[in-house]
């Protein structure tokens, strides 16, 4: 179990990271933190930079990230950052103990929310002074507890001497829109891997209490639609423009008529549609931003096929040229072994945890193609849900978790990995 030591050394990191949140693919002062935490504590093998990448989606702008990589400074490592600084964000590490056995993975999100914290004085952040340093972001969903978590059991892996098989830290950029994971499982970040996990801190579970088995996670893919028409003065030749702005709003008319699926939960939204330049111009250009979500790939699958058709009727209807690009994605996961999570949920319970079995998500989570890929090259996955008292939601200026939920994450991790031990000797 967890000592005073490591306890109060998860709120440290925990409070280190909140102050410097980076949206996704930006992480990179994030990641040259979590380098040098790693290193400090002897690790030798850790993987970053473009080798840990295939294709990165949902990437920020070139200037964005320039601009980003520029406020930083000048960067004093003993350590090749050029390809954080391009983009390239996240981190693998990889310690094998020596000792023959399974080879265990673990996934954290590093990145944080384009979101302003709150500067109310009862919250946490701003009592103890380790609120966010940039007021256009925030660790507004946890994951600042999880890397917490993620380098305190990293620490706990390394200086426990009666542990075998190998582990790999997964710190993964830009889950926020589900961009990262697909991107580093491609780059091989999953393989050779017996066992994948991943767990989220706060999602409806309350404070003391694990959530095994995490269900309901939603399928989805996010797309950008571009509409080019034809502009033309709106008094004197309008016959002669081709209406961006009149096809996009029907689009999204027709867009949203279609979550209708005998098959389960289906949502479509047009998050965002901007278009035209001015009142007396037929509008030549309109930009759109959506999201399909299912509770099942096949749903999924299908809304992407009615959106697909949708963009092509509407462009023909309009004289209108399309793009449609493909920013984030995340697929769904459901453990193949039966026996798996009720096992180790009864475990914990023995151990004297709280624990509550399949807690629902209904959000959607791109650990999913980690978790897939484990599992279909024979191996096994979970997910879990951290409990914990929130001072407000996910992805709200107020949001806080309860600190304590820090040491129950960590304390769940080191009973999984005696758990793992204990199902491999039978
Ligand atoms: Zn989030
Ligand atoms: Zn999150």
């Amino acid at each position: 179990m967890i000592t005073i030591k490591q306890s109060e050394k998860l709120k440290e990191y925990r409070r280190y990271f909140h102050r410097f949140p980076e949206p996704g693919y930006l992480e990179m002062k994030t990641t040259i933190e979590l380098i040098k935490e790693l290193k400090a504590m002897g690790f030798e093998n850790i993987s970053y930079g473009k080798k840990i990448h295939s294709k990165r989606i949902g990437l920020p702008s070139e200037d964005e990230i320039k601009s980003h990589a520029e406020s930083l400074g000048k960067i004093d490592v003993d350590f090749d950052v050029e390809e954080i600084l391009q983009g390239y964000t996240g981190l693998i590490v990889d310690y094998d103990t020596g000792r023959s056995g399974p080879k265990i993975g673990f996934r954290f999100e590093i990145d944080g929310l384009k979101i302003e914290e709150t500067k109310d004085e009862n919250h946490l952040p701003n009592k103890l002074k380790f609120r966010s340093e940039n007021n256009k972001c925030m660790h507004a969903c946890g994951h600042d507890a999880h890397m917490a978590i993620g380098l305190g059991l990293a620490d706990y892996v390394k200086n426990k001497k009666d542990l075998k098989g190998s582990f790999r830290f997964i710190f993964q950029p830009a889950e926020e829109g589900v961009h990262g994971a697909k991107s580093m499982v491609d780059a091989g970040a999953v393989d050779g891997l017996d066992y994948v996990f991943g767990a989220h801190i706060g999602i409806r579970v309350p404070g003391g209490v694990i959530g095994v088995d995490t269900d309901g996670f939603l399928a989805t893919e996010k797309f950008d639609i571009d509409l080019k028409g034809r502009a033309s003065h709106a008094g004197i030749l309008p016959e002669r423009g081709r209406n961006a702005l009149l096809g996009a709003a029907s689009l999204t008319l027709t867009l949203h008529s279609l979550p209708q699926h005998s098959k389960g939960l289906a949502r479509v939204n047009v998050g965002v549609l901007r278009a035209g330049s001015s009142r007396n111009i037929i509008a030549e250009d309109a930009h759109l931003e959506v999201e399909i979500r299912g509770e099942s790939d096949l749903i999924v699958k299908d809304l992407k096929e009615g959106l697909f058709a949708a963009v092509e009727g509407t462009a023909l209807a309009y004289g209108l040229e399309k793009k449609i690009e493909t920013v984030g994605g995340s697929i769904v996961f459901r453990s193949k072994y039966k026996d798996f999570a009720p096992g180790f949920n009864k475990y914990l319970e023995d151990s004297g945890f709280k624990t509550v079995m399949n807690p629902r998500l209904n959000a959607s989570e791109d650990i999913c193609y980690m978790l897939n890929e484990v599992e279909a090259k024979g191996g096994k996955a979970l997910h879990f849900i951290i409990g914990s008292d929130l001072a407000a939601s996910h992805h709200n200026g107020r949001f806080d978790i309860s600190e304590d939920s820090l040491e129950l994450g960590f304390n769940m991790f080191t009973k999984l990995i005696d758990y793992i031990y204990l199902i491999e000797e039978k």
